[in-house]
Order: structure tokens, then sequence, then C-alpha cells
């Protein structure tokens, strides 16, 4: 398997970084995964756009990976030498402050920052897509810019841990009683016929798939609220389901034991299922 690190494709045993890199010191950096379709980067602009935010607010320098030409080219090559030109995979690109003496300050002006990025197959999760996933709730316990998307996921790995420990795909997220997103998705809530998720603000990650997914209903007729739904409101709900880059539209059947809905996938995650399958053939 090969890797790119600081502008060279190299065998990932041969990879390594100075133990001084900020993005091991501090979490001091930003990350991206795409998706791929046979060799084609679905909306990558989308993801090199919100990289490239995250990169100005925390004023790290933007490298050229994080264009979208090179970051092209920078995929292909990976594609190429790792074999995953056929099927899904996902690029995974990694930017942190560089490697520098520790301070808590920002290193010298000219530090270069470190950029990592390798490519990895993915397999379909047609069948959790099929049946709906159960989910738990958590207290959402991170930082207030949860709009960038930092490599610092420490209250995210604990959320998702809390999922896996109790037979889970996902913990849906609450803050102050209100449902903000989960570890590693967003959340949309059906109630009386439309669409609710939180806001993009400084409370969640605006997801590419959630915009997508707001696109893809406005065109199909179905309403959006960008209002968030209520811990309380969780349980009577009349679906849900969780947006990301590799899981798509996930329904949600089941959340801290309470069955949603009829306890399958409803009506509207599958329109908006079918719509995104429709939506990743035409490419991006
Ligand atoms: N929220 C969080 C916290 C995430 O980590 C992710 C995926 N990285 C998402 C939402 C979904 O974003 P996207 O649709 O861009 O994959």
């Amino acid at each position: 398997m090969h890797i790119y690190l600081n502008g060279r494709v190299i065998p990932r045993a041969e990879a390594s970084l100075p133990i001084d890199d900020r993005g091991f010191m501090f979490g001091d950096g930003v990350y991206e995964v795409c998706r791929i379709l046979d060799g084609r980067p679905f909306e990558l602009e989308r993801h090199t756009d919100r990289l490239a935010r995250g990169l100005r607010e925390l004023e790290i320098p933007v490298p050229d990976e994080a264009h979208p030409a090179r970051l092209r080219e920078v995929t292909a090559r990976l594609l190429d030498l790792n074999g995953h030109r056929a099927g899904e995979a996902t690029v995974y690109l990694e930017i942190t402050r560089g490697a520098a003496v520790r301070t808590h300050h920002f290193p010298p002006a000219g530090t270069p920052p470190t950029v990592y990025a390798f490519t990895t197959q993915l397999s379909p999760m047609d069948t959790l897509r099929e049946r709906g996933a159960a989910v738990i709730t958590r207290p959402d316990i991170r930082w207030l810019r949860c709009d960038i998307k930092s490599i610092q996921l420490l209250p995210n790995v604990l959320a998702k841990q809390a999922a896996v420990a109790a037979g889970c795909a996902e913990t849906v997220l609450v803050r102050d009683g209100i449902v903000t997103e989960a570890s590693h998705s967003n959340l949309f809530a059906v109630v009386g016929g439309t669409l609710r998720t939180h806001p993009a603000n400084h409370l969640i990650l605006p997801g590419i798939t959630r915009a997508l997914v707001i696109e893809l209903a406005l065109a199909l007729g179905i309403p959006v609220n960008e209002t968030p739904v209520t811990a309380a409101e969780l349980p009577r709900v009349d679906e849900l389901f969780l947006t990301s880059t590799t899981s798509d539209v996930l329904p949600v059947v089941r959340c801290d034991g309470v069955v949603i809905g009829d306890g399958t996938p409803g009506p509207v995650a599958r329109r908006l299922q079918a719509a995104m399958v429709e939506r990743l053939a035409a490419g991006g």
C-alpha cells in the first residue's frame, strides 16, 4: 500500500513523522474524507471548500494539496498504485500545522504544514442501509467550533465507542436538550412530513451529504426546516436517518432501545436513498 506524505508517494511502511508534529502533540490540524466511485471523486470541490475554510479559521497555511486540481492528481496516483480504481473508495487528506519545538502558540512563520493522504477501498453498507440502524444518545461534550473538521476527535471517539459497546451503529449527541448531530454523521428527523435537522452553525459539522440531502429533498418537494429536534421529541419522530460520506442516507429504526416509526426505514429516507443513488451515478 502507498500513501502520500509531504510531496512524496511512498510505501506506507516507510512513512514516518517528526515526533514534534503538531498533529501528534496538539491535534493541531484538519482532515477531509471524500468518496470515490470508479476512480471519480464525488463532490471533491465541496470537500476542498470546507477544508480551505477550516484551514483559514485555524490560520494554517493552505497547501497545494488542498486545491482540487492537486488533490485530484494525488488521489489518482494513490488509486492506481493501490488498485483502488474500481468500485467504491475514499481518499483521506490530513493537514497539520507542521513540526516545530513544542509551544502552545503557533510555530515560526514559514513552518511547512504536514500533508498526508491515503486511499481505502470502501465496503458497501447495503445491509444496514436496507434494515436500518440502532443508535444511542449521549451528551455532546465537544468544543464550540464543531464546524471545523478538526483532527481532535476525542469526544467523537468516546461517543462512537459507546455505540459499539452497546451494539449500535452510532451515537446521537445531545447538547442542552437539543439534538446536534452524531459522532461521525449528521442527523435528520421527519416530523409531520417535514425534514428537520440542526442548522449548519458552530455546533455541527456542515456535512457534504447533509447539504446534498437538503438539495435532493427540496427538489423532491419535501419541506426542509433547519430547526433541530429536541431529545424529548426524538422517540416520537416519524423517521430518523443519519447522513455521511461513507454511509449516505442511513435510516435509524431504534434509538435508546425505543422503536422509531414502525421499526423499518421510513418512506422519506427511502426516497432520499434512491435520489442519492441517482446523484452518485451522475457523478460530481
Ligand atoms: N458530522 C461529523 C461529526 C462527522 O465527523 C461527519 C463525517 N466526517 C459528518 C457529520 C458527515 O459529514 P460528510 O457528509 O461531509 O461526510
